[in-house]
This record gives structure tokens, sequence and C-alpha cells, in this order.
């Protein structure tokens, strides 16, 4: 964001003459500071805003939340203890899952230090310095250069920067895009990565009600779990982190949720907005849904193949669902056409003031791309959902891409296989292993296979899927490492069928590549134009899109009318939990917790509360705090009416799901007996 509009935004905000919509805006810790304290104090705020964040030291209690492979998390303790949600340490769960040992189904406890377990891939990252380096990356994009070069440009000044600020011993760095390239931040961080598992509870609670109840409300889900980071060996000890707030939470309270939430798609365009509901969001729900279907049936027999299948079929279903929520509320919500609606106001004001010509002519531009996209849109869902897909093609079409990456110089490499990601790169290729289970990625495979030869029918046209699986290496780990090292020349000598498909695909792949890159660098160049127009329309703060950076969001405990004639109250009891008890997967209470259950009054113990913060995929395990920054709750969802907020705030609908933090005391100190935990969590 422009200093300039900045200033602007604070004077008016200090006049007291913006209004901000109720939990609207996942705000940067900057933005945080321009925002008004009065407002901030009024919504519920009692910490001065330079403990959220100090500007000077460029951290502050923002960064107690971190950020765990994807989703979120928070410190809990002096002693590197981290809460998060149950389905982000899910693969942790199955990395050390056997048939007789099912930790998923069963759940983890570590009485000691010694009995936590060591997780092969999961990483901490913890912020520690923000650095505005827009005027760099600009400044790097070649005069008159066309937009492949500008992308090209703009990316090694990117890369060049994150090499240096990697310089500082621990230093993970990286550059994020704000508003399509409006504002370019260098984002330091540091890296826990020995994580330890320390606590999941078993299944039938850390995911109650499965996929029955994702996305919906009333929900009775004890979606949380732990993990402890460790430095040089012993527990971390973070600067910052959130003690346990000894009242929970009630109807109207303020709370702020802290995340890294991933993406959302509110500043494109409303042509574009359609292109990701019909070549996103709707072949992700019905492509998926069939892949779960072939999953389901391939390993309906198998112990061990339903152990293997388990993450990833879990996260098929969640993005499956998460397709259909959006277009449905979309329809709903009628969210492209008020966005239409709203740029065509933004057109006409700027039509009528000569310095937003470019906003005007960079809308059109957008425009005219979308449609040129359109005509591939199908084929490069197909490219990019090989990462979701059939392992096998997955991982053959990673090896042949990294061989002719590595002989390239660092710098000028695809950023996925620079040297500081292939440590990662190979513990992931290890680390599939445990997911791969060949029935059922050969089923998904073949649907692949077929949708793909209905777009293409060039280069698989003799591929026998059957025989690829029976002559593949790639699926062997200890050939698949070995392969990792390996050139191009030796892949190829290998004579390897899933190999030589991949080697087939290669320049399709490079092709699809070039044109996203080409996209992107003018989108870099007319985003940023079309945006300086709609943010100067609206006259008030405006949150940039999610990109999975530190964000926080203001927020009230609120119920909402999901249609007509009924209301949800905002909050769900261990009562609600035992109701919907069955005995039958998903709602089959343990018997520990029904036991103990029975020893109370279950309707005095709450279990989950909506908010209307304003999250998205990625918010999973943000720390919920109160007005004093105590822990009061988990993220962990929203409700099936608001899934479609990535593309629009709607303060009606708008609510996310969490875990009150008293189930979780309860769950700890009457089920479990976890005593040191509670010690350590100052709850005992
Ligand atoms: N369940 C989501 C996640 O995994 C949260 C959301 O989409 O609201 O991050």
């Amino acid at each position: 964001m422009s200093t300039r509009i900045w200033m602007k935004w604070a004077a008016l905000a200090a006049a007291g003459c913006m209004a901000l919509t109720g939990g609207e805006g996942k705000w940067t810790p900057q933005q945080v500071l321009e925002l008004d304290p009065a407002w901030l104090k009024k919504e519920g705020l009692a910490l001065p805003v330079s403990r959220l964040w100090d500007p000077r030291r460029g951290t502050g209690l923002l960064a107690a939340a971190v950020n765990i492979g994807g989703c979120s998390a928070g410190f809990v303790s002096a002693s590197g203890l981290i809460l998060t949600n149950h389905h982000c340490l899910f693969g942790v769960l199955q990395e050390h899952s056997r048939p007789q040992r099912d930790l998923i189904t069963n759940g983890f406890l570590a009485r000691t230090r010694e009995e936590e377990l060591p997780s092969k891939t999961t990483r901490v990252t913890v912020p520690r310095k923000f650095t505005d380096v827009t005027k760099q990356v600009e400044a790097a994009a070649p005069a008159g250069g066309d937009d492949l070069a500008r992308n090209k440009a703009m990316d090694a000044k990117q890369k060049a920067l994150v090499a240096e600020c990697e310089k500082t011993a621990g230093a993970r760095c990286r550059v994020a895009a704000f508003d399509g390239g409006l504002q370019y931040v260098l984002i330091e961080s540091f890296e826990l990565s020995d994580i330890r598992l320390v606590y999941a509870p078993p299944r039938a609670i850390g995911e109650y009600g499965g996929e029955i109840d994702n996305w919906m409300w009333p929900r009775h889900t004890g979606d949380f779990a732990m993990a402890r980071a460790y430095k040089d060996g012993q527990p971390y000890v973070p600067e910052f982190y959130f003690p346990i707030a000894r009242d929970g939470v009630k109807t109207g309270d303020f709370v702020m949720v802290l995340g890294y939430p991933g993406r959302t798609v509110r500043a494109l365009t409303a042509d574009e907005m359609a292109d990701q509901r019909d070549y996103f969001y709707s072949p992700r729900a019905t492509v998926y849904g069939e892949w779960i279907r072939l999953m389901e049936e391939a390993t309906k027999d198998s112990p061990a193949g339903q152990i293997a299948v388990a993450a990833t079929l879990k996260s098929l279903n969640n993005a499956a669902k998460n397709g259909q929520g959006q277009l449905a509320g979309l329809k709903r919500g009628r969210t492209i056409e008020k966005q239409k609606a709203h740029e065509d106001l933004v057109m006409t004001w700027a039509a009528g003031r000569p310095e937003f010509a470019a906003a005007v002519e960079a809308k059109r531009d957008l425009d005219r791309r979308a449609a040129a996209r359109r005509k591939m849109a199908m084929r490069d869902f197909l490219y990019q959902a090989i990462q979701n897909g059939p392992l096998a093609l997955k991982q053959a079409t990673t090896l042949v891409r990294l061989a002719s990456e590595r002989v390239k110089p660092d710098m000028e490499r695809d950023t996925d296989y620079m040297e500081r990601e292939l440590p990662r790169l190979r513990d992931r290729m290890e680390r599939e292993q445990k997911s791969f289970y060949r029935p059922a990625d050969e089923a998904v495979f073949t649907d692949w296979m077929t949708r793909f030869r209905a777009q293409n029918a060039t280069c698989s046209d003799n591929f026998v899927v059957k025989t690829a699986y029976e002559q593949t290496r790639v699926t062997d780990l200890q050939e698949r490492l070995k392969m990792f090292g390996e050139s191009t020349e030796q892949l190829r000598a290998r004579h390897d069928p899933m190999l030589e498909l991949a080697f087939r695909l290669e320049p399709e792949l490079r092709a699809f590549q070039t044109a996203t890159k080409t996209h992107d660098g003018a989108v870099a160049r007319l985003r940023p134009a079309w945006r300086k127009a709609v943010i100067a329309q609206a006259g008030k703060p405006v949150a940039p899109d999610a990109n999975s950076t530190l964000r926080v969001s203001f927020a009230h405990v609120k119920g909402y009318a999901p249609r007509d004639g009924v209301i949800y109250t905002p909050q769900t009891t261990l009562a609600g939990m035992l109701e919907k008890h069955t005995g039958e997967e998903p709602f089959a209470v343990p018997p520990a917790v029904l036991n103990a259950a029975a020893r109370m009054d279950a309707s005095k113990m709450p279990l989950n509360f909506l908010a209307d913060a304003d999250t998205t995929g990625g918010n999973s395990g943000s720390p919920v705090v109160n007005g004093r920054g105590e822990l009061v709750g988990l993220n962990f969802d929203r409700v099936w009416e608001n899934v479609a907020n990535d593309f629009g705030y709607n303060p009606e609908v708008a609510r996310n799901v969490n875990v009150d933090v008293r189930f979780l005391l309860w769950l700890l100190r009457d089920v479990e007996k976890a005593e040191g935990l509670l010690g350590e969590l100052g709850a005992r």
C-alpha cells in the first residue's frame, strides 16, 4: 500500500469519518497500527496497539501466531508448546500409525518429553521482520520489456532479496505481494524444524462429525492438537506466547483471530471471479469428488490402504466440499453480481478523474486477458491437479523437472527447485510413500488420464496405466530417492514408463508455466493500477487479499440466520456432542469421554463457538484471543453459508468456527488426566 494512501486513511480514521464493517478485514500488522485506536478500543481491544505490534522492532504479540505447514498455530507456553488443529497435525499421526498402533484412531499423549513423537516434515516459521521492498521490485522491471521479461526480472529481484535476507543465520525469507503487486514486502522469519507431537485426541473427537459436519454449524468438534518446538535439542523459548484465559467467552465478546490466511480472490474483477468459479472451484467439486469415490472403493477392504490414503482423502474431501460451498455461496450471496455492480461504480468514478485513466484501461485489459485464458482453462486445471492427484505421476513429473532445473545456476531455477528447497522436496518425496497405495493411486491416475485425453490427445496415446504401474520404479521409495539425485540422461536411460510419460508431458507443462508467467507479468502491471482506483474510491482502509502472511481479524462472538425462519446461537456444548452420538462413525464418542461426561452437567461445558472473523483456508489453528491477548479458542472452520467469503465478506453470514479452550482443558483434565500439560498451560 502506498504510504500516501495510508496517510490519507489515517487522517480519515482520526477524524472518525470512516466506518469499518464488523469483522471484515484480514489486517496486516502494519495496517493494525494505522487503524483508528479509538475504534479498536470501542470494539474491545484492551491492550495498547503497540503490544500487538511494535513497529520499531517489527514484532509483538501477533508474532506468537506462527505458521505450521500451511496452517496457523500459537505458542501457549514458555517451553515451546504449540497449539493448532488436529487436522493440521494429522500427517504426523499418520507418520507414526500402523494397523497395530493406530494413533489416528486412538489419539496420542506424551506423558514425558521423551515420549514426544518427532515429525519428519513439520516445520514452524516465526516472523521477525517485515520490510517494504516495493520500490526495489518495481525498479527491476525493464522499461518497455514484454510481460514475460517483466515477470522474470521481478522474480529475479525477489530471489536476490531473499538470498540476501537468508544470509542471516537461521533466517527463512520470502517476498509477499499485496493487492496483486501494489506493495511487496520482504518477510524474514526463522524456522524451527524439530517439531514433536505432544497430544492429539482420538479421531472421534478431533474430527467428530467427519465430512458430514465439515463446514457446518451447529458443530461439536474437538479439532485441536499440540506439539512442541525444539531448538538445538532443547524446548524452544518463544519471545511471545498466549496465556490461557481464565474466563471463557460469551455472546457479544470481542475476539481477535491471528494467523496465516492462504488465498482469497476479492481483488479480482467480476469476470475473473467467474473464471475462478467455473474453472477452479467447479472442477474441484466434481473431479475431486470422483477421486474420493475411487479411493474409498479401492481401499474398502484394506486397513493398511485406509491408513495410507487417510490424509489425501481428508484434504480432497475438504477441497471438494469447499468447492461446493463456494459455488452455493456465490449463487446465494450473488457475490459476482455485486462485484460487477461495484466495479461499474468504480469505473464511472474513475472515468471522471484523469489521474485514474490508467485504472480504467487496466480493468478492461484484465477482463480481456481473462477471456483469452478461458479456452485453455480446463486443461490448465488438469495440469495443476497433478499435485493433488496420482502420486506416481506427481513424483515422476517432479523428478523430471528437478533434473532439468538442477543443471541451471541456482538463481535461474524455478523457485521450488532452488537449493534452499531441495531438502524439503526430498523429505516430501520420502514422506509421500506413506500415502501411496497402488490400487487407489492407479484408479485416480486412470481417471486423470481419461480427462486429460479428452482435452489433449497428443502425448499419451499409447500409454497403458496398468502396465506402467507394474513396471515403474518411481513408486519404490529407495529407487525414487536414488532418482532424486539423477540427471536427465540417467533418468531417460531407465526407460521407466512413468518417467517416459513425464518426459513427454514436460514441454506442455513448461508451456503452461510460461503462459502463466506471462499472465502474471501482465497482472503485476495491471492489478495495482486498478486497485489504486478501487481503494481511493472506498475512502477507507481496505485489507489486501490473503497471501499466507500474518494477519489479524477483529471480531465478536455472534450467531447468525442461515435461512429464513432459522437463527443459530453462537455456542455449542458437550451436551450437543452427546445428542449427536449414535455409536457409528463419525458420531461415536469414545467411552472415556462418555464416562467423564456422565459425571457432570454436559450442557455447562462449552465446546465450539462462532465469531464474525474474516478467515479462510490457512487460518486453521489460528489462536483466538480476547481483548487482553489471552487465548479463548482456536479457529478451525467456517460455516457453510460463509465458504464463499473468499470472494467477498458478507456480514450477515460471515462466521468462523472455533474450539472453545474450556473444552480443551476439560478433555485434558477429566479424560486424559494430563496433569503435566495442564500445569504447563497454567491451568491445573
Ligand atoms: N478449515 C480451514 C483450514 O484448514 C479453515 C477455513 O477454511 O475456514 O484452514
